[in-house]
Protein backbone atom coordinates (compact mmCIF):
# COMPACT_ATOMS: atom_id res chain seq x y z
CA UNK A 1 0.00 0.00 0.00
CA UNK A 2 1.20 3.18 -1.01
CA UNK A 3 -0.91 5.30 0.49
CA UNK A 4 0.12 5.24 4.23
CA UNK A 5 1.74 8.64 4.36
CA UNK A 6 -1.77 9.94 4.13
CA UNK A 7 -3.54 7.92 6.82
CA UNK A 8 -3.54 10.17 10.42
CA UNK A 9 -2.62 8.99 13.41
CA UNK A 10 -4.75 7.82 15.85
CA UNK A 11 -5.58 4.82 13.16
CA UNK A 12 -8.95 4.88 11.89
CA UNK A 13 -11.30 2.79 13.89
CA UNK A 14 -12.38 -0.41 11.69
CA UNK A 15 -15.54 -3.47 12.71
CA UNK A 16 -16.69 -5.73 10.90
CA UNK A 17 -20.35 -7.52 11.25
CA UNK A 18 -22.58 -10.29 10.49
CA UNK A 19 -25.85 -11.11 9.89
CA UNK A 20 -27.82 -13.89 7.66
CA UNK A 21 -24.79 -14.88 5.71
CA UNK A 22 -22.68 -18.21 5.40
CA UNK A 23 -18.96 -16.00 6.24
CA UNK A 24 -17.80 -16.48 3.19
CA UNK A 25 -17.29 -12.97 2.90
CA UNK A 26 -15.68 -12.48 5.78
CA UNK A 27 -12.98 -15.25 5.14
CA UNK A 28 -12.27 -13.08 1.62
CA UNK A 29 -11.15 -10.58 4.38
CA UNK A 30 -9.00 -12.96 6.00
CA UNK A 31 -7.91 -14.32 2.65
CA UNK A 32 -5.79 -10.92 2.47
CA UNK A 33 -3.05 -13.06 4.29
CA UNK A 34 0.14 -11.03 2.80
CA UNK A 35 -1.84 -7.72 3.14
CA UNK A 36 -3.21 -7.94 5.89
CA UNK A 37 -0.82 -6.55 8.33
CA UNK A 38 -0.72 -3.49 6.22
CA UNK A 39 -4.15 -3.12 6.45
CA UNK A 40 -3.48 -3.05 10.20
CA UNK A 41 -1.04 -0.13 9.29
CA UNK A 42 -3.88 2.17 7.89
CA UNK A 43 -6.34 0.56 10.33
CA UNK A 44 -7.13 -0.47 13.64
CA UNK A 45 -9.30 -3.55 13.63
CA UNK A 46 -11.63 -3.32 16.55
CA UNK A 47 -13.98 -5.48 16.12
CA UNK A 48 -13.58 -8.53 13.97
CA UNK A 49 -15.75 -11.58 16.36
CA UNK A 50 -15.00 -14.02 13.39
CA UNK A 51 -10.69 -13.48 13.17
CA UNK A 52 -10.33 -12.05 17.59
CA UNK A 53 -12.34 -12.09 20.60
CA UNK A 54 -10.51 -8.37 21.04
CA UNK A 55 -13.28 -6.03 20.99
CA UNK A 56 -12.75 -2.56 20.98
CA UNK A 57 -15.85 -0.59 21.66
CA UNK A 58 -17.19 2.00 18.80
CA UNK A 59 -17.72 4.28 17.92
CA UNK A 60 -15.78 3.01 14.59
CA UNK A 61 -14.94 4.39 11.15
CA UNK A 62 -15.65 1.83 9.07
CA UNK A 63 -18.02 -0.55 9.11
CA UNK A 64 -17.99 -3.75 7.31
CA UNK A 65 -21.60 -5.58 7.60
CA UNK A 66 -21.99 -9.28 5.84
CA UNK A 67 -25.11 -10.36 5.78
CA UNK A 68 -28.89 -9.64 5.10
CA UNK A 69 -31.92 -8.85 7.56
CA UNK A 70 -34.02 -12.14 8.39
CA UNK A 71 -35.06 -11.47 11.77
CA UNK A 72 -36.70 -9.00 14.23
CA UNK A 73 -33.28 -8.87 16.08
CA UNK A 74 -31.05 -8.26 13.15
CA UNK A 75 -33.65 -4.96 12.51
CA UNK A 76 -32.70 -3.65 15.62
CA UNK A 77 -29.00 -4.52 15.24
CA UNK A 78 -28.19 -2.99 12.19
CA UNK A 79 -30.15 0.32 13.94
CA UNK A 80 -27.53 0.00 16.22
CA UNK A 81 -24.25 -0.74 13.96
CA UNK A 82 -25.76 2.47 11.66
CA UNK A 83 -25.62 4.78 14.53
CA UNK A 84 -22.01 3.87 15.56
CA UNK A 85 -20.52 3.69 12.24
CA UNK A 86 -19.25 6.86 10.39
CA UNK A 87 -18.84 4.94 7.30
CA UNK A 88 -21.23 2.02 6.87
CA UNK A 89 -19.91 -0.59 3.60
CA UNK A 90 -22.31 -3.65 2.99
CA UNK A 91 -19.90 -6.67 1.36
CA UNK A 92 -21.36 -8.66 -0.71
CA UNK A 93 -24.76 -10.62 -2.29
CA UNK A 94 -26.98 -11.08 1.12
CA UNK A 95 -26.09 -7.67 2.38
CA UNK A 96 -26.35 -5.82 -1.23
CA UNK A 97 -29.46 -7.79 -2.38
CA UNK A 98 -30.73 -10.27 0.14
CA UNK A 99 -28.44 -13.18 -0.75
CA UNK A 100 -29.85 -16.90 -1.65
CA UNK A 101 -31.97 -16.47 1.23
CA UNK A 102 -33.98 -14.14 -0.19
CA UNK A 103 -35.53 -17.37 -2.30
CA UNK A 104 -38.10 -17.09 0.54
CA UNK A 105 -39.18 -13.72 -0.65
CA UNK A 106 -41.08 -15.44 -3.61
CA UNK A 107 -42.60 -18.31 -1.15
CA UNK A 108 -44.71 -18.56 1.88
CA UNK A 109 -42.24 -18.73 4.73
CA UNK A 110 -44.44 -20.66 6.89
CA UNK A 111 -44.10 -23.26 3.85
CA UNK A 112 -40.67 -23.66 4.07
CA UNK A 113 -40.49 -23.63 8.02
CA UNK A 114 -42.72 -26.13 8.22
CA UNK A 115 -41.18 -28.47 5.76
CA UNK A 116 -37.51 -27.47 6.75
CA UNK A 117 -38.10 -27.87 10.88
CA UNK A 118 -39.73 -30.94 13.26
CA UNK A 119 -40.57 -27.54 15.67
CA UNK A 120 -41.98 -24.83 13.09
CA UNK A 121 -43.02 -23.02 16.05
CA UNK A 122 -39.16 -22.17 17.30
CA UNK A 123 -38.72 -20.52 14.31
CA UNK A 124 -38.90 -16.88 14.82
CA UNK A 125 -37.86 -15.41 11.62
CA UNK A 126 -38.99 -12.84 8.80
CA UNK A 127 -41.19 -13.13 6.04
CA UNK A 128 -38.53 -12.01 3.72
CA UNK A 129 -34.42 -11.59 3.24
CA UNK A 130 -33.70 -7.92 2.79
CA UNK A 131 -30.41 -6.12 1.82
CA UNK A 132 -28.77 -3.63 4.62
CA UNK A 133 -29.98 -0.68 2.36
CA UNK A 134 -33.36 -1.06 2.82
CA UNK A 135 -33.13 -0.78 6.85
CA UNK A 136 -30.24 1.89 6.69
CA UNK A 137 -28.13 4.48 5.04
CA UNK A 138 -25.03 2.42 3.41
CA UNK A 139 -22.10 4.32 1.94
CA UNK A 140 -20.98 1.64 -0.59
CA UNK A 141 -21.92 -1.32 -1.33
CA UNK A 142 -19.54 -3.95 -2.45
CA UNK A 143 -21.12 -6.95 -4.58
CA UNK A 144 -20.03 -10.47 -4.65
CA UNK A 145 -20.92 -13.87 -3.73
CA UNK A 146 -18.01 -13.99 -1.92
CA UNK A 147 -16.85 -10.34 -2.79
CA UNK A 148 -13.39 -9.90 -4.79
CA UNK A 149 -10.41 -9.36 -2.18
CA UNK A 150 -8.99 -7.07 -4.25
CA UNK A 151 -11.97 -4.77 -4.82
CA UNK A 152 -12.32 -5.02 -0.62
CA UNK A 153 -8.71 -3.83 -0.18
CA UNK A 154 -9.64 -0.62 -2.37
CA UNK A 155 -12.89 -0.13 -1.03
CA UNK A 156 -11.05 -0.04 2.82
CA UNK A 157 -7.83 1.87 1.59
CA UNK A 158 -10.19 4.63 -0.70
CA UNK A 159 -12.33 4.73 2.47
CA UNK A 160 -9.33 5.61 4.85
CA UNK A 161 -7.59 8.16 2.44
CA UNK A 162 -11.23 10.08 1.19
CA UNK A 163 -11.42 8.77 -2.06
CA UNK A 164 -13.97 7.62 -4.51
CA UNK A 165 -13.24 3.34 -4.34
CA UNK A 166 -12.12 2.61 -8.46
CA UNK A 167 -14.22 -0.32 -8.97
CA UNK A 168 -14.82 -1.18 -12.37
CA UNK A 169 -18.45 -1.01 -13.49
CA UNK A 170 -18.06 -3.15 -16.22
CA UNK A 171 -19.83 -6.27 -17.09
CA UNK A 172 -18.15 -10.17 -16.87
CA UNK A 173 -17.84 -10.09 -20.38
CA UNK A 174 -15.33 -7.86 -20.48
CA UNK A 175 -12.84 -9.60 -17.86
CA UNK A 176 -14.03 -12.97 -20.16
CA UNK A 177 -13.06 -10.88 -23.53
CA UNK A 178 -9.73 -9.90 -20.92
CA UNK A 179 -9.23 -13.64 -20.35
CA UNK A 180 -9.03 -14.19 -24.43
CA UNK A 181 -12.12 -17.02 -23.38
CA UNK A 182 -14.25 -18.36 -26.02
CA UNK A 183 -17.63 -17.37 -25.55
CA UNK A 184 -19.60 -20.38 -24.37
CA UNK A 185 -22.84 -18.62 -25.61
CA UNK A 186 -21.40 -17.97 -29.32
CA UNK A 187 -19.64 -21.53 -29.29
CA UNK A 188 -22.13 -24.14 -27.05
CA UNK A 189 -24.93 -21.93 -27.15
CA UNK A 190 -25.41 -21.94 -23.08
CA UNK A 191 -27.23 -19.43 -21.59
CA UNK A 192 -24.98 -16.79 -19.90
CA UNK A 193 -25.48 -13.94 -17.36
CA UNK A 194 -22.07 -12.21 -18.27
CA UNK A 195 -23.72 -9.33 -20.22
CA UNK A 196 -25.65 -7.93 -17.37
CA UNK A 197 -24.12 -8.89 -14.44
CA UNK A 198 -21.08 -6.75 -12.61
CA UNK A 199 -17.36 -7.64 -13.23
CA UNK A 200 -15.43 -9.01 -10.11
CA UNK A 201 -15.20 -12.43 -10.29
CA UNK A 202 -12.92 -13.17 -13.19
CA UNK A 203 -15.31 -14.79 -15.31
CA UNK A 204 -14.52 -17.99 -13.07
CA UNK A 205 -17.27 -19.92 -14.92
CA UNK A 206 -16.89 -19.23 -18.27
CA UNK A 207 -13.48 -19.39 -18.00
CA UNK A 208 -14.52 -23.61 -17.50
CA UNK A 209 -16.99 -23.19 -20.17
CA UNK A 210 -19.97 -22.83 -17.62
CA UNK A 211 -22.35 -19.73 -18.34
CA UNK A 212 -22.59 -17.11 -15.78
CA UNK A 213 -24.69 -17.61 -12.64
CA UNK A 214 -24.89 -13.61 -11.81
CA UNK A 215 -22.86 -13.62 -8.44
CA UNK A 216 -21.71 -10.57 -8.64
CA UNK A 217 -25.11 -9.09 -9.33
CA UNK A 218 -26.89 -6.73 -12.27
CA UNK A 219 -24.32 -4.33 -13.73
CA UNK A 220 -25.34 -0.61 -13.86
CA UNK A 221 -27.61 -0.34 -16.44
CA UNK A 222 -28.33 -4.01 -17.02
CA UNK A 223 -31.35 -5.02 -19.34
CA UNK A 224 -31.53 -8.74 -18.43
CA UNK A 225 -34.98 -9.40 -20.67
CA UNK A 226 -32.89 -7.86 -23.72
CA UNK A 227 -30.73 -10.67 -22.73
CA UNK A 228 -33.88 -13.35 -21.80
CA UNK A 229 -35.80 -13.09 -24.87
CA UNK A 230 -32.70 -12.83 -27.31
CA UNK A 231 -32.13 -17.21 -25.49
CA UNK A 232 -35.85 -18.07 -26.39
CA UNK A 233 -35.12 -16.84 -29.62
CA UNK A 234 -32.05 -18.21 -30.21
CA UNK A 235 -31.02 -20.40 -27.92
CA UNK A 236 -34.69 -22.35 -27.34
CA UNK A 237 -34.44 -21.57 -23.59
CA UNK A 238 -37.23 -22.42 -21.38
CA UNK A 239 -38.94 -20.40 -19.31
CA UNK A 240 -37.73 -22.39 -16.21
CA UNK A 241 -34.38 -22.37 -17.08
CA UNK A 242 -34.16 -18.94 -17.53
CA UNK A 243 -35.77 -17.74 -14.41
CA UNK A 244 -33.74 -20.64 -12.74
CA UNK A 245 -30.45 -18.33 -13.75
CA UNK A 246 -32.36 -15.16 -12.68
CA UNK A 247 -33.34 -16.37 -9.56
CA UNK A 248 -29.60 -17.19 -7.74
CA UNK A 249 -27.78 -15.70 -5.63
CA UNK A 250 -28.67 -12.24 -6.23
CA UNK A 251 -32.17 -13.18 -6.51
CA UNK A 252 -33.82 -10.30 -4.85
CA UNK A 253 -31.75 -7.84 -6.56
CA UNK A 254 -34.34 -4.96 -8.26
CA UNK A 255 -32.91 -5.83 -11.62
CA UNK A 256 -33.01 -9.72 -11.56
CA UNK A 257 -36.09 -9.82 -9.45
CA UNK A 258 -37.88 -8.11 -11.95
CA UNK A 259 -36.97 -9.93 -15.23
CA UNK A 260 -37.59 -13.12 -13.07
CA UNK A 261 -40.82 -12.20 -12.32
CA UNK A 262 -41.21 -12.33 -16.16
CA UNK A 263 -41.06 -16.08 -16.05
CA UNK A 264 -43.57 -17.08 -13.76
CA UNK A 265 -44.92 -20.30 -14.32
S1 LIG B 1 -22.47 -13.12 -0.32
FE1 LIG B 1 -22.06 -15.32 -0.67
S2 LIG B 1 -20.03 -15.70 0.24
FE2 LIG B 1 -20.77 -13.70 1.06
S3 LIG B 1 -21.76 -14.26 3.00
FE3 LIG B 1 -23.37 -14.24 1.42
S4 LIG B 1 -23.50 -16.41 0.70
FE4 LIG B 1 -21.56 -16.17 1.82
S1 LIG C 1 -19.03 -16.53 -22.12
FE1 LIG C 1 -20.50 -15.22 -21.04
S2 LIG C 1 -19.20 -13.72 -19.99
FE2 LIG C 1 -17.93 -14.63 -21.59
S3 LIG C 1 -18.21 -13.30 -23.38
FE3 LIG C 1 -19.72 -14.95 -23.57
S4 LIG C 1 -21.58 -14.08 -22.66
FE4 LIG C 1 -19.87 -12.81 -21.94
Amino acid sequence: MNKLALVKSPLPKLAVWKFASCDGCQLSFLDCEDELLAITEIVQIANFPEASKTNIPGPYDISLVEGSITTEHDKEKIQDVRKQSKALITIGACATAGGIQALRNFANIDDYKNIVYARPEYIHTLASSTPISHHVKVDFELQGCPINKHQLLEVITSFVTGKKPAISSSSVCTECKKKGNICVTVAYGMPCLGPVTHAGCGAVCPSYRRGCYGCYGPKETANPLALTHWWEKELNAEAHTIQGLLRNFNCAADTFREASEQYEQ
